[in-house]
């Protein structure tokens, strides 16, 4: 036995997996598994990665400063408030080191990103999960879990794995109904995705309140999730405090340069977002024709839920798709054993993924 004892929650953890990449046997995969984007990243940011190339000696703007200027100019927000991260994991991860501890709750729902409870033990503080409805998270519900010791509640605008989301309104109601010393944290890592009349990103309540923080990434639309790029945004107390705990060369030049590039490439943006907007719906409409339930999703994944039924439950699914060379991605972790998370990719993957489907349906 080690005599060496890590802080209280690290044991814990039970360390993030990510999706699947491969299937033995199998050359032609089709990886649905990590919401990546179905069309990689612009081309533009592929070039800014490459002419790097020869600079990677050299310390990166330890500020992020270009870009932090490029986003704040694209959003009309104060750049000094912006905050990067190797991806918006790293800053979740600070948030919860840098505002909660031993005996401090952190508050997220039910069927929330898995990062929350990680980084909640990994601070040390506990984690508590207040119950969905039907699989949408609950501000009623999420309320009623809030103690004395709740310091942060994580909230991911549309959640990943199950595509809900809080209007815009619901959102306001839930800060509203916080106590002023808790964080809301908004991880809207899709927003990109979506124009909706009631959706907001989060924006307008960071402007409002000084104890929200908005966080995004580049892992999603812009197909940059190897990069590992992420930014937050908040009041001038939030951003000073991520600057102190947060690493002082935390994102790679590389990952800047290829990170300004996708940002004004809104051409590749835009067009990745209309392909969504196609194939989401069709691909929903297809499952549920097939006969599996799919809740209405606004990200670039769904949710399929399987029968509990010997032969044609998740895993059999999961263990047919990957025979055909698809990857979709298990959900026990998550709390639902009955589903996969399936990303939308692009055209031929998606018919190729509805026929593998109906056909295990039978
Ligand atoms: C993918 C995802 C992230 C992680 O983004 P990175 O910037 O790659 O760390 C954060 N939150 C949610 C809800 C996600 O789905």
């Amino acid at each position: 036995m080690s005599i060496l004892v890590p802080q209280p929650g690290v044991m814990d953890i039970t360390p993030y997996v990510g999706g699947e990449s491969g299937v033995p046997g199998v050359t032609r995969i089709i990886k649905l598994a990590s919401n990546e984007g179905a069309h990689g990243p612009s081309p533009k940011a592929i070039e800014a990665f490459k002419a790097h190339g020869s600079e990677i000696h050299r310390y990166p703007d330890g500020g992020c400063t270009a870009l932090r200027e490029a986003v704040a100019a694209k959003y009309d927000l104060d750049a000094s408030r912006i905050v990067f991260g190797a991806g918006s994991d790293e800053l979740l991860g600070l948030l919860c080191r840098a505002y909660a501890g031993e005996g401090d709750e952190v508050l997220y729902s039910e069927h929330g990103f898995l990062m929350y409870p990680i980084a909640a033990k990994a601070a040390s503080a506990t984690p508590v999960a207040a119950p969905d409805d039907d699989l949408a998270a609950d501000v009623d519900q999420i309320l009623a879990k809030v103690t004395a010791a709740t310091r942060i509640v994580f909230i991911a605008n549309p959640n990943n794995p199950t595509g809900t989301y809080l209007s815009k309104s619901e959102l306001e109601r839930l800060r509203a109904g916080l106590p002023g010393d808790v964080l809301l944290v908004i991880d809207a890592a899709y927003a990109e995705y979506i124009d909706l009349e009631d959706y907001s990103p989060g924006i307008d309540l960071v402007e409002a309140n000084d104890n929200v923080v908005m966080t995004r990434t580049f892992s999603k639309i812009y197909g940059l999730g190897g990069m590992r790029l992420g930014w937050a945004y908040g009041s001038a107390q939030i951003a000073d405090v991520l600057n102190r705990v947060r690493n002082p060369f935390n994102v790679s030049q590389a990952a800047q340069e290829a990170g300004l590039a996708a940002l004004a490439d809104q051409d590749f943006v835009d067009s990745v977002k209309a392909h969504n907007n196609e194939w989401l719906p069709w691909t929903t409409q297809k499952v549920r024709e097939i006969g599996y339930d799919v809740p209405p999703s606004i990200g670039n994944f769904i949710l399929v839920r399987f029968p509990d039924e010997e032969g044609k439950g998740a895993l059999d699914a999961d263990e047919f798709l990957k025979s055909r060379g698809i990857i979709a991605r298990r959900m026990a972790v998550y709390g639902l054993p009955e589903s996969l998370r399936v990303t939308i990719g692009l055209e031929d993957e998606m018919r190729a993924f509805v026929a593998a489907l109906a056909e295990f349906h039978g």
